[in-house]
């Protein structure tokens, strides 16, 4: 039986370990049938990345990290070499220094508020605009990950729920642009998950602790969750959905107190 994006392709962005929200996501496409590109921002990951993306046959593995325009421009001319096109961009990367996701946001650094926007939010909007011409008349989609507290407090979360507000909108004015170009783009709000980012988020078990007691579903959500919702929003069943929110959080979001 054909598969529901068999002969597609897709460039994920942000798979560091097993862990990581991109992999839930390359896990679930590559189920559907979906070639896939891979990675790495420095040469630190290299070889997880290569390892993991061994795991499903026909991949490539690419150096982008998205502070560097030369490196960004390079990896898609090398995905347009090798796919001919693009069906599906997963934009999954974030970063905030250690010590701004502590303590009070009135503290945040000029320097670290620039940081954390540059690579999480400013980045969508540059690969978004290198994808265009692999992604134009092919229904392409372009999901990213984000999290509630661009839209509510949560504390520690500081400089990175600025960042996330501004990629929430970055959605929505990316997905005004490109669907008239035939792209839709939308994010994934998803609950909190132990990973290598999360970690550095202060107090980040007691978050998970808190939804377990207080989310609807009583439970915290898996990175597989996350990314059948982005094989979903990649795949054709969303094909009239572009510049939402989606959570995936076991329902928490709708709780007011
Ligand atoms: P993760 O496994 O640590 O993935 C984060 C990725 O971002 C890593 O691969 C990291 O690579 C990459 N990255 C950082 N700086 C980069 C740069 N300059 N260029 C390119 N890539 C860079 O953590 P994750 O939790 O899966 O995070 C994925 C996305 O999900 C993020 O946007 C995060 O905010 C979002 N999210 C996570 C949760 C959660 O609770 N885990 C909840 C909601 C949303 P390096 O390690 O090499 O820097």
């Amino acid at each position: 039986m054909t598969k529901l994006l068999e002969g597609k392709t897709g460039l994920i962005l942000g798979v560091a370990n097993k862990r990581s929200l991109a992999w839930g996501c390359a896990r679930s496409l590559a189920d559907a049938g979906m070639r896939l590109a891979f990675t790495y921002a420095t040469e630190r990951l290299e070889k997880s990345v290569r390892q993991l993306a061994a795991e499903i046959p026909g991949s490539i593995v690419l150096p982008c990290d998205v502070t560097q325009p030369d490196e960004i421009d390079r990896c898609f001319e090398e995905v347009g070499k090798e796919f001919g096109g693009l069906d599906a961009l997963v934009h999954a990367i974030a970063f905030a220094k250690r010590e701004e996701l502590q303590g009070n946001f009135f503290d945040t650094s000029k320097e670290g508020y620039m940081l954390a926007h540059e690579v999480s939010a400013y980045s969508l909007t540059a690969v978004a605009r290198r994808a265009l011409p692999l992604m134009e008349g092919r229904e392409g989609s372009i999901v990213t990950l984000s999290y509630i507290g661009a839209e509510r407090v949560v504390p520690n979360y500081n400089v990175m729920g600025i960042a996330k507000a501004a990629l929430e909108a970055s959605v929505r004015y990316l997905a005004a642009d490109l669907g008239p170009r035939g792209i839709r783009v939308n994010a994934v709000s998803a609950g909190p998950i132990r990973t290598l980012s999360a970690s550095g988020v202060k107090d980040f078990s007691d978050m998970l602790d808190r939804i377990a007691e207080h989310a609807p579903m009583r439970r915290n959500v898996t990175s597989e969750e996350v990314g059948d919702t982005c094989q979903f929003l990649v795949g054709p069943h969303s094909r009239g959905i572009t510049g939402s929110v989606l959570f995936v959080d076991a329902g928490f979001h709708i709780m007011g107190i």
